[in-house]
C-alpha cells in the first residue's frame, strides 16, 4: 500500500460517522487518509432515524420506504406526525466509497491534532485528524443503552403485533426497572426490541431479551429468529470541545454527536460532516466550526436531560414521555434533534417542566442544576 506522508485530513475510524466524512472530504478535493484495522466490515445494527435529520447528500437507495410518523404509547396512543425511516445499511456503506483516499488497514494506537501512529508504525501527518473510533474508549462508569431485539419475517409471526412504526411503547413497563418496546419495520423484517434507555448501570441485555419474548404472540419462539443486541455508552465525550488544541478532532459517536438523552448518532453525524469538511478546506478551526457556543450549551442540557431519565421509575418515565409528546411539534424536534437551537432546547425545557406533573418537577429541577453545576465548563 502506498503511504501518503502527509494529507488534509486523517480519518481514524470507518463506521458511519468516519466513513462519510472521508468520502465528502475526497469529494470536495481534500487529500484523505483513513484508517481503520477492518474498514469494509458489514454494518450490521439497524439504524433509524427522523428522515428530517439526514442531510440531502445522503443516496435515497439506502433508505426503507419512510414511515407518516411514529407512534407512542404513553401509556395512551399518539401519532407524532414526523416521517423516520431505516437505513439500508450495506447501501450506504457502499455509497460512502473511499475511492481516492489512501485506505490504511491497521489499528490506530497515537492521535494527535496533526498525526496518527498505527500499531504496524505507519506514520501519517496530516492538517487536521479526526478520531473517529466510537464510544469504545468510553469510561467504565458511563450511562449505557442496552437492547434485545427479534426479527420477525413470517406473517403468522407478526401477527397481533401489527406493522406500524413505534418510538416508545411504554406500557407494561416495570416499576423499578423500565424499559421501552421499540418496533420498526427494517430491511431484514420487522424489529420488535426491548430497549433500556438509559441505565447506570442498563439493565442486562438477557433480561431485555426475555422481555422481548413476552411481547410477541404466543407460539413465536425467539429461537430461530434473527436477534439484534445494542449495548453502547451515552455520554462516552462529555464535553468534546473542551480537549486541548492538542487532541484530534473527535467526531461520530466519539465525539460528542450523539444525543446523550436518546442514543441516536448517525443522522447527526452525518449532518455535520459538511461543517467539519468546509472548515478543513477554508483553513478555519473544524472544532470551533463544530462547537459554536450555543451547540455547547446545547450538548450541557442534553446530558442535563439523560440525568433526569437515569432517576425516574417505570411510572415516572411514563409520565414523563407523556407530557414530553404532548408539547408542539417544533419543541419535541428542538430538543431531540436540534444541535444548534439552544433558545428551542430552553424552551422545551421550560414547558415540559411546566407540563409535568408536580412530583417529577423536583427531580427534574435538582438533577438539572447538578449536571450543569457538576459538568462545567
Ligand atoms: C446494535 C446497535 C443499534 C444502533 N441503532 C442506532 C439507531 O437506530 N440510530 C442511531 O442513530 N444510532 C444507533 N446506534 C448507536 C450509534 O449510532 C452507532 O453505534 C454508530 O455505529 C456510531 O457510529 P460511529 O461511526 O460514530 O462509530 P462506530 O460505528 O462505532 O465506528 C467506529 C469505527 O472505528 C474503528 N476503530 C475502533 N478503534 C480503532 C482504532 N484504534 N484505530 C482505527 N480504527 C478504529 C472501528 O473499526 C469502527 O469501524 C446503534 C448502536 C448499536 C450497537
Amino acid at each position: 500500500m502506498n503511504v501518503p506522508a502527509h494529507v488534509d485530513l486523517a480519518v481514524v475510524g470507518a463506521g458511519p460517522a468516519g466513513r462519510a466524512l472521508a468520502h465528502r472530504a475526497v469529494a470536495a478535493g481534500l487529500a484523505v487518509a483513513v484508517i481503520d484495522p477492518a474498514p469494509d466490515t458489514p454494518w450490521r445494527a439497524t439504524y433509524g432515524m427522523f428522515v428530517d435529520d439526514l442531510p440531502g447528500w445522503i443516496t435515497r437507495d439506502a433508505l426503507t420506504r419512510p414511515s407518516s410518523g411514529v407512534v407512542v404509547y404513553t401509556p395512551d396512543r399518539r401519532v407524532v406526525g414526523r416521517p423516520y425511516v431505516t437505513l439500508r445499511t450495506d447501501i450506504l456503506q457502499r455509497s460512502l466509497t473511499l475511492d481516492g483516499a489512501a485506505v490504511i488497514v491497521d489499528r490506530a494506537s497515537r492521535l494527535t491534532a496533526t498525526g496518527v501512529d498505527t500499531e504496524s508504525g505507519t506514520r501519517v501527518s496530516a492538517r487536521c485528524v479526526v478520531d473517529a473510533r466510537g464510544g469504545r474508549g468510553a469510561d467504565p462508569g458511563a450511562a449505557r443503552q442496552t437492547a434485545s431485539g427479534v426479527f420477525l419475517t413470517a406473517s403468522t409471526d407478526r401477527r397481533d403485533v401489527g406493522d406500524e412504526t413505534v418510538l416508545m411503547d411504554w406500557r407494561h413497563a416495570s416499576a423499578d426497572s423500565p424499559s421501552f418496546s421499540y418496533r420498526v419495520p427494517t430491511p431484514h423484517g420487522y424489529l420488535v426490541e426491548e430497549t433500556c434507555l438509559a441505565g447506570r448501570p442498563p439493565i442486562d441485555v438477557d433480561e431485555l431479551g426475555r422481555r422481548t419474548g413476552a411481547r410477541l404472540p404466543s407460539g413465536v419462539s425467539t429461537g430461530r429468529l434473527d436477534h439484534e443486541f445494542v449495548d453502547f455508552p451515552l455520554d462516552s465525550a462529555p464535553r468534546p470541545w473542551s480537549r486541548g488544541t492538542r487532541a484530534a478532532l473527535a467526531f461520530g459517536a466519539a465525539g460528542g454527536l450523539m444525543h446523550p438523552a436518546t442514543g441516536y448518532s448517525v443522522a447527526p453525524s452525518l449532518a455535520a460532516v459538511d461543517t467539519v469538511v468546509a472548515a478543513v478546506v477554508a483553513g478555519r478551526d473544524p472544532r470551533r466550526a463544530l462547537w459554536p457556543c450555543r451547540a455547547r450549551w446545547v450538548h450541557r442540557l442534553r446530558s442535563a436531560g439523560l440525568e433526569v431519565l437515569l432517576a425516574l421509575d417505570g411510572p415516572s418515565i411514563t409520565a414523563f414521555f407523556d407530557a414530553f409528546f404532548r408539547l408542539p411539534g417544533d419543541d419535541q424536534r428542538a430538543f431531540l434533534s436540534e444541535r444548534g437551537n439552544l433558545a428551542g432546547v430552553v424552551r422545551t425545557m421550560v414547558r415540559l417542566y411546566a407540563t409535568v406533573p408536580g412530583e417529577l418537577r423536583s427531580v427534574m429541577r435538582r438533577r438539572t442544576i447538578a449536571s450543569l453545576v457538576h459538568r462545567a465548563p
